[in-house]
């Protein structure tokens, strides 16, 4: 069993991080250039490291499969990014940050990791300040803040209801000057295929052209991941179509182990779905939480009313009822349970699928009454404007109607404090990595994890590896090159070739999602699971035997994308559900329903469960290998948010 070593720093938290950067090996300014590094994937995490890697004087290949950085799904994040600046006065400081993502992650993250986000935090305002990001700013210029789930002060820093893209355009510009420099070589549309592993360590990747179909290798001193979450798995989510497990998968195929596959988010605000055949669900900021109130019916009976006919007596603000102390801002796992559990009742609104109605309301009434309509469209305009092309509803006229859709993956890449892999040389940064949101994200901080990876970790950590190993070149004759090339196209050719063509890769991609949907999502149970491990088994098979891939592989080929990509949520889907069968708790997002307590709240079981899942592949069966978690500054509790 491979020995897990996190590297995390001991003595006082507060001088942990600090004290490992001092401990860090440096490389000097004039001896940079001799340093290659890849870097897969340009959205905040990758942008922000190629442009600090670049400044530093390393010279950087960059590879994304969209057709610019600016596309990467970074550029959809809405709602806003936290930082422990305390601006408001209102008791926040970088310790409360750290509780409450501890607190809100319900005490499955490695502490000292956390710890050090919350102290990042800052500096990230400040650092994407200096670009120019144009952060809402109060009447006397300083910049303003907003409340986000799971936290009793205003921390998260907004543009509007398009910080995503205001940062993305912040860290793709500091990128752009190092492109414009030479620093930063950038290959937009070319798909990272395979990870190149010499002497044990990452050396290089295998990448597949999406134009062209050409296959290439290219070699460097280290790999870094930033190729963001897998919420796609579920077919249905929030996440642009794009975004796969592919990058992270391969890399965990060839020794990077995969940790907690089963803790993805599902978000209680976004537009519920209206048919059978829709391929993507929109997301409606958490930021919307701080006016909006969200109430179902009372009555079943009044369910199929029009909400304006609905008495203010016969609403039921449940989040306001059940969790007083933090109404309707509670955590992201905590709502989406709860919104669940009134549908489940038979109060849910709106269209009827399969029986039952998925949708409760999301109320802007009160707070328009209070300050008016032009102000609310001030805070929220853009995000009005997109439910209303989206849905046909004016939402200052009518409340907007919302269902929990998957939005975010918590589990991802192991890394140890480093933020390296399993894979000497193979560093994974932002959502691709597992780091630092236990069992549930709050709110604005992926952001923040992303940019901190970006901007302040990743370049110091990949700069000590660098230092302290004396790796030679690798050439492109190499056989273990030869091989990953090799690999790539033996896998291209058997997707191009299956014996009875039948299904397209959508109709697996359909069937694999509603599986893991129904299984591994807002609830799970021991047999629902052992039950989606077969149906996931024969999925594969038939999946190999049936894919039909349309057009060649020396050309454009978006099928032939899909496919491969399909063919890895396959995978991980069924390591997600081993990951949640083996995890005999509730925790976070984890809600299994043999372990929740009368009044729906999750049970967790820290004698047996506090771990990370850290899951190793191999041809004979994936294996746990566990990494204890251990609690000195915060004493795991069971969360309360009444
Ligand atoms: C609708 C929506 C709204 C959100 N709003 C917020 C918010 O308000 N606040 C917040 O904190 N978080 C928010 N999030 C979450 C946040 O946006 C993401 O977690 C974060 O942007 C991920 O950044 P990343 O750099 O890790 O990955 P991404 O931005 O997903 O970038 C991944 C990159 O990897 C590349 N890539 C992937 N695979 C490969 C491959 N095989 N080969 C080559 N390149 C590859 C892609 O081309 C892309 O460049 C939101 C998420 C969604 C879905």
């Amino acid at each position: 069993m491979h020995k897990l070593n996190s590297k995390t720093p001991t003595g006082d938290i507060e001088k942990r991080w600090d004290k490992h950067l001092f401990d860090l090996s440096l490389i000097a300014p004039q001896n940079r250039a001799k340093y290659n590094i890849i870097v897969i994937g340009t959205g905040l995490a990758g942008a922000s490291l190629c442009a600090t890697l670049g400044e530093s004087g390393y010279n950087v290949q960059s590879f994304c499969f969209n057709d610019s950085p600016r596309r990467a799904h970074s550029i959809a994040a809405q709602g806003g990014i936290n930082a422990s600046k305390n601006y408001q006065n209102d008791g926040d400081s970088t310790h409360r940050l750290f509780y409450d993502t501890m607190k809100g992650g319900d005490f499955r993250a490695r502490e000292s990791n956390v710890y050090r986000l919350a102290q990042l935090s800052g500096n990230i305002i400040d650092q994407a300040v200096s670009q120019g990001v144009p952060f809402a700013r109060e009447y006397s210029g300083y910049l303003a803040n907003r409340s986000f789930g799971g936290a009793q002060v205003s921390r998260t820093f907004y543009a509007r209801g398009q910080t995503g893209q205001q940062l993305l355009l912040g860290a793709y510009s500091a990128m752009s000057k190092e492109v414009a420099s030479g620093k930063v070589k950038h290959h937009s549309r070319s798909e990272m295929q395979e990870v190149i592993i010499v002497d044990g360590k990452a050396r290089g990747v295998v990448v597949r052209d999406l134009v062209s179909g050409k296959i290439s290798a290219h070699t460097a001193d280290c790999v870094v991941m930033c190729t963001g979450g897998y919420s796609n798995a579920f077919y249905l989510s929030t996440n642009a179509k794009g975004c796969n497990t592919s990058a992270t998968w391969r890399a965990h195929k060839k020794g990077a182990f995969f940790a907690n596959p089963s803790f993805t988010q599902i978000h209680p605000t976004c537009i519920p779905p209206t048919g059978e055949n829709q391929s993507k669900l929109t997301l409606m900021s958490e930021s919307l939480r701080n006016d909006g109130r969200i109430w179902a019916p009372k009555r079943i009976e009044d369910c199929t009313k029009d909400p304006s006919e609905i008495a203010e007596k016969d609403r039921d603000y449940f989040l306001e009822r059940i969790y007083p102390a933090f109404a309707n801002l509670v955590p992201r796992d905590v709502a989406s349970r709860a919104v669940k559990s009134i549908c489940d009742e038979g109060r849910g609104i709106g269209t009827e699928i399969n029986g039952e109605k998925l949708g409760v309301y999301l109320d802007f009434s009160s707070i328009i009454e209070r300050i008016g309509e032009d102000k609310v469209r001030a805070k929220y305009g853009n995000l009005f404007d997109m439910y209303e092309r989206i849905s046909g509803e004016n939402p200052y006229q009518l409340p907007m109607k919302i269902y929990p859709a998957p939005h975010y993956t918590m589990g991802g890449l192991w890394v140890d404090y480093n933020l390296m892999t399993t894979i000497d040389g193979l560093f994974a940064a932002g959502e691709a990595n597992f780091s630092e949101h236990g069992a549930n994200r709050l709110g604005a901080s992926a952001l923040m994890q992303g940019l901190a990876d970006g901007y302040f970790i990743a370049p110091r950590t990949v700069a000590n590896y660098l230092a302290k190993n004396k790796l030679e070149p690798v050439d492109l004759n190499h056989p273990n090159v030869i091989q990953a090339i090799d690999d790539t196209k033996e896998r291209i050719n058997r997707l191009m070739n299956a014996p009875e063509p039948k299904h397209s890769p959508d109709y697996y991609h359909k069937k694999v999602g509603r599986i893991l949907w129904g299984a591994c999502g807002m609830s799970r149970e021991r047999e629902a699971l052992k039950s989606a491990i077969e149906e996931i088994k024969a999925l594969q098979i038939d999946f190999w035997q049936n894919v039909k891939v349309t057009g060649v592989e020396n050309d454009m080929n978006q099928t032939l994308e899909r496919a491969g990509r399909v063919a890895d949520f396959i995978e991980l889907g069924h390591l997600m559900c081993r990951d949640a069968l083996e995890r005999e708790e509730s925790c976070g997002c984890h809600a299994r329903l043999e372990y929740l307590a009368s009044d729906g709240e999750a049970k967790r079981d820290d004698e047996n469960f506090s771990y990370v899942a850290a899951w190793e592949y191999s041809q004979e069966g994936t294996i746990l290998n566990k990494e204890q978690l251990n609690f000195e500054f915060v004493k795991p509790s069971v969360r309360d948010y009444t």
